[in-house]
This record gives C-alpha cells, sequence and structure tokens, in this order.
C-alpha cells in the first residue's frame, strides 16, 4: 500500500495548475482579497513618492545641528510650517529650519528631522537641544520601492498586506486566476440533508457541508450536487456530471469494500485511470484518486477525482491530507502548497497501532512561546464527529510509533 508522502507525491504530480492565460479574469481590488496574482504587478510610482518626515519635528540642515547639545542649544529660525498634505514654499537656507509633520514633504536644502522632544520653541525660534544623527527621521523617495521594479509577484495570495500595496500603489484592477471550479457528490442510501426529518436508519450528509466550507475558505467555487443513492446509474450520472463542470470532483462514501461502494467501478466505466486506491493512513485508508483525459479542443489539463471516505473524520481528514494541497497547486498558487507542520509537546500520551501513519485531532495551542497539542477528548473512532469541534490540529504518529507518551514532541499538521 501507498505511503502518505508517497500518495501526496502522486497526487501533487497530477495536477497542473491553472494556466497563466486562459484560467484568468481581471478583478477590481475589493473584489481580489483571497485572490492568487495571475501576474507579476509593476508600479510607476517611487515609494515614498518623494522625501518625507518620518516623525513630528522640525527639518533642518544637518551641519547647523551636529554640536547642538541641551547646555549648548542650536538656534535656528523657523521659516514656513509642513503639514502632511501640503507642499514646502521656501528652500532652508543656513541657520533656519522648518516645522514639519510626520509624513510632510520635506523643505529643499534640509536633510534631517530633529523630532520635537528635542526642541525648546520660542516664537518662530527653535532650539535643538540634542544632535540627531544625519539623514535622521528622512524617508527618501524611492528608498522603499523604486518605480518599474517588480511590485508583487505572480502566484500570491491576496490578503490584507498585498491590498495595503496594491491600493497605495492605485493598481485598482487585477490580473487573478480564476476560481477553482470544485464538484461535491455524497453517496449513501443512508444520507439526508440537515433540513429533513430523520427516519430510523438515517443520518445527516455532514460531509458536503464540511467539504463546503473548508472549499469556500479555501477561495472556491463549489458546486453541490447532493446526495446520492447506493444505485449504480445514479452514480454514474452525477460523476458524469461532475466532471465535465469541475476542475476537481469530491465524492465522500462509497469507496470501501462493502457491497455497495461502486465508485471505483464506476470511474473506470467513465473513463477514468484510477491512480490510487488505498493509503496507509488512519484515518482515511480507503482513499480513491483518479483521473480523466481532458478533450482535446477545450484543454490540456487532466480533471482530478477524489473519492473520500465516508466516515466524517476520515473524509475531514484525508480532505486536509491530500485534496487541499492539490487544490492549491491548481489554483495558481506558486509556492506553500503542502500543509504547515509545526513540533508540539503533548498534554496526553498518542497511541496508534504503529500500522499506517496516523492522525490525532485536537486543539495546537501556542502558550509562552511553546505550541502544545491537547488532544481532542472522546472517542476518536473516524465516525466520531462531535469531537471534531475546535479542531485546528493533527498529530502524525508514523509507522512504526505506537506511542508518544504525554510532555514529548510530536509533529502536528495545522489544519483549518
Ligand atoms: P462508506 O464509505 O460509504 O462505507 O461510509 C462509511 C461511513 O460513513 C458510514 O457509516 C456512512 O454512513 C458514513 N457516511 C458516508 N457518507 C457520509 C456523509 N456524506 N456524511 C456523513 N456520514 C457519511
Ligand atoms: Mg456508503
Amino acid at each position: 500500500m501507498l505511503s502518505v508522502s508517497q500518495a501526496e507525491a502522486i497526487i501533487l504530480n497530477l495536477v497542473q495548475p491553472l494556466d497563466h492565460q486562459r484560467d484568468t479574469e481581471v478583478v477590481d481590488l475589493l473584489a481580489a482579497t483571497g485572490r492568487i496574482l495571475a501576474a507579476p504587478v509593476t508600479s510607476h510610482l517611487d515609494f515614498p513618492h518623494w522625501d518625507n518626515s518620518a516623525m513630528d519635528g522640525y527639518a533642518v540642515r544637518y551641519t547647523d545641528v551636529q554640536h547642538a547639545s541641551s547646555s549648548n542649544p542650536a538656534v535656528l529660525e523657523i521659516v514656513e510650517e509642513i503639514p502632511a498634505g501640503s507642499q514646502p514654499q521656501v528652500p532652508i537656507q543656513p541657520g533656519q529650519a522648518a516645522r514639519i509633520f510626520t509624513g510632510a514633504v520635506m523643505p529643499s536644502g534640509a536633510d534631517t528631522i530633529v523630532i520635537q522632544e528635542r526642541t525648546h520653541r520660542e516664537d518662530n525660534r527653535v532650539f535643538i537641544l540634542a544632535a540627531p544623527k544625519p539623514q535622521q527621521f528622512v524617508r527618501y523617495k524611492a528608498s522603499f520601492y523604486q518605480a518599474g521594479n517588480q511590485l508583487l509577484p505572480a502566484g500570491i495570495m491576496l490578503q490584507a498586506p498585498e491590498i495595503a500595496v496594491l491600493a497605495a500603489a492605485q493598481c485598482n484592477y487585477l490580473n487573478v486566476f480564476r476560481k477553482v471550479k470544485i464538484a461535491l457528490i455524497s453517496t449513501g442510501d443512508e444520507l439526508v440533508t440537515p433540513d429533513q426529518p430523520l427516519k430510523p436508519g438515517q443520518i445527516v450528509d455532514s460531509n458536503q457541508y464540511a467539504l463546503f466550507s473548508a472549499l469556500v475558505q479555501m477561495g472556491a467555487e463549489v458546486q453541490m450536487l447532493g446526495i446520492v443513492g447506493d444505485e449504480k446509474q445514479a452514480i454514474q450520472d452525477a460523476i458524469a456530471q461532475a466532471i465535465t463542470s469541475a476542475d476537481i470532483t469530491i465524492s465522500s462514501g462509497g469507496v470501501s469494500v462493502g457491497d455497495y461502494d461502486y465508485v471505483e467501478q464506476i470511474l473506470q466505466l467513465l473513463g477514468g485511470e484510477i491512480q490510487i486506491r488505498a493509503v496507509a493512513v488512519k484515518p482515511g485508508k480507503p482513499l480513491t484518486v483518479a483521473t480523466f483525459a481532458a478533450s482535446a479542443e477545450t484543454e490540456e489539463t487532466p480533471r482530478l477525482y477524489f473519492g473520500l471516505p465516508g466516515n466524517p473524520v476520515s473524509a475531514l481528514v484525508t480532505f486536509w491530507r491530500f485534496v487541499q494541497p492539490a487544490i492549491k497547486k491548481l489554483s495558481g498558487l506558486a509556492s506553500n502548497w503542502e500543509t504547515a507542520v509545526v513540533s508540539a509537546l503533548t498534554r496526553q500520551d498518542l497511541r496508534s497501532d504503529g500500522k499506517r501513519e496516523s492522525y490525532l485531532w485536537g486543539k495546537l495551542q501556542l502558550i509562552d512561546g511553546v505550541y502544545e497539542f491537547e488532544l481532542a477528548g472522546g472517542s476518536h473512532s473516524s465516525g466520531n464527529l462531535i469531537n471534531l469541534s475546535q479542531t485546528n490540529g493533527l498529530a502524525v504518529l508514523p509507522v512504526g510509533t505506537t506511542l508518544i507518551p504525554q510532555g514529548q514532541e510530536v509533529l502536528v499538521m495545522q489544519v483549518s
């Protein structure tokens, strides 16, 4: 059976990122949050746009104040006041200063700012009580960024810091990758939607909602195709529809060895090539991955299919571990596809049978600079979704490890 890292490598290898030309759209700045830049951005503006003051104080000529001290202040004539947003009117001559405020344009002739706390003012004279360093508190034109250089590279997700940069550079329209299209299918005769009354033997299709939530958080465009009973034709119709419209189809259930587990058979019937049948992972062993060759005229990249196990925990763990990196790569993100892993101290004994790579769910917390892992209380059955609430970490026990004792280090995958 494939190891987790082998399966991950196979999956990432199957994914072709969206195309820089064909799979892009233009969005305006306020719609760009969470989107992935499809082309590098450059600006014709320098940052700062002009020399300016970093502090409230006085713009001076360094040579006038270099020997100043509280016992022997330099006394300068104040020739103008420059608030932020105004343009200086007079050059600073020897023996002169301008009152200036943070972000205001430096007057010509001045080269240094003396902060107001180091001064004393009397009418139109300022006493400089301490010598500054040359050029102190001046933010020079283009010292942060020079016009024409690359401002942001392609392949990054636009979040608050990048939106700030783009706004400042007046980039009001951005070329981003289109959203990744994901279709969701749940299989199982026992499943109903959350708003339907439960009859004996029925449970709610929680997987579709969990996956929808995780995918929306990732910025995907999600098509919920609903519940399909354990009936071959119905499953075949749903999968056939999904694979024509979505980049990635994700189903849950029906991939195990039970009499009603038809997914793999149907994938092959529809021309899918099975790439993975099972992975040595717990929970989540019966993971099916298939590819469908795309039609030659329309596109070059194959469609991916993930058949996740039906158990709610297995579905979510395999989604986080295998599907999420694939979606990130597909989305156009240039790096950081793999889920982040941190080292933490476990607050409980962590146990596994050692036969498969095991993922135990719980809470990762940073306490006094050290990550600690709190194992979720209650049953760690893959059918128990109740104690999944507030999970933000999966402790990883490698094959061969049966116990990580309380207080010891464990690698924890950060999930959301
Ligand atoms: P299966 O993989 O179809 O054999 O399903 C394994 C277990 O997961 C069964 O107990 C199912 O009832 C349950 N299950 C399957 N699909 C879902 C779903 N969409 N939501 C919640 N539980 C599910
Ligand atoms: Mg089933």
